[in-house]
């Protein structure tokens, strides 16, 4: 059985920028309903020894990911694979966010990527904020790492994580309209310019450190 993750801060510490309101509904009905469906569909699937082994929740929920991608997993299943790739999305997501912090930017070797391959700081988060303003629909947009450590900005529909090419998820937005719609109806370019605000960047230097 997969659990629904609990936050890090309290419901309100990440006003104004997502309201509790939201944050209740996001965390507390829409995440637990995918933790709800992933756990209904995995008994007698060849994902149920997964969710019961020592590894932890993110590394379980990221091999199910990649089996079960519907485009070139091992063992395709498109419920598993949404339902396991919201959950893992919505856990590096609420994870990446703290309170409002002044110029709060990363350091050491992801800033010193980041300047290489984007030129600053600010063009990076310009291209991020971009990207995900301009996917059509529902999904994610992504910052990921390879093996070697270059950094690529995605976009993906549904519920992709860069995990099923080989990647390291770092930082991500949800685009999707549950996200942002309660504080800021159709205006997803301001929503997601304000999300730069609350970013925990100590916790994305530690995924890179990983990758
Ligand atoms: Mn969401």
């Amino acid at each position: 059985m997969f659990t629904l993750i609990s936050l890090p801060y309290a419901p309100d510490a990440l006003e104004p920028v997502i309201s509790a309101r939201t944050l209740g509904f996001h965390h507390g009905k829409h995440l637990q309903t995918y933790v709800n469906n992933l756990n209904a569909l995995l008994p007698g699937s060849p994902f149920e020894a997964l969710c019961h082994s020592e590894r932890s929740e993110e590394s379980a929920l990221a091999e199910i990911v990649r089996r079960a991608n519907p485009a070139g997993g091992s063992d395709p299943n498109p419920a598993v694979f949404n339902n396991a790739g919201q959950i893992l999305n919505h856990n590096l997501y609420f994870k990446q966010f703290k309170g409002s912090q002044d110029g709060n930017k990363p350091h050491g070797a992801l800033a010193a990527q980041i300047d290489a391959q984007f030129g600053s700081f600010e063009a990076f988060m310009a291209e991020f904020v971009a990207k995900g303003a301009g996917l059509f629909g529902s999904g994610w947009v992504w910052l990921s790492s390879d093996a070697e450590g270059k950094l690529v900005i995605t976009q993906e529909p549904g519920a992709g994580n860069p995990v099923t090419k080989g990647r390291v998820p770092l930082l991500t937005f949800d685009v999707w309209e549950h996200a942002y719609y309660l504080d800021y109806q159709n205006r997803r370019p301001d929503h997601l310019k304000a999300l730069q605000a609350i970013i925990d960047w100590a916790e994305i230097e530690r995924r890179y450190t990983k990758a």
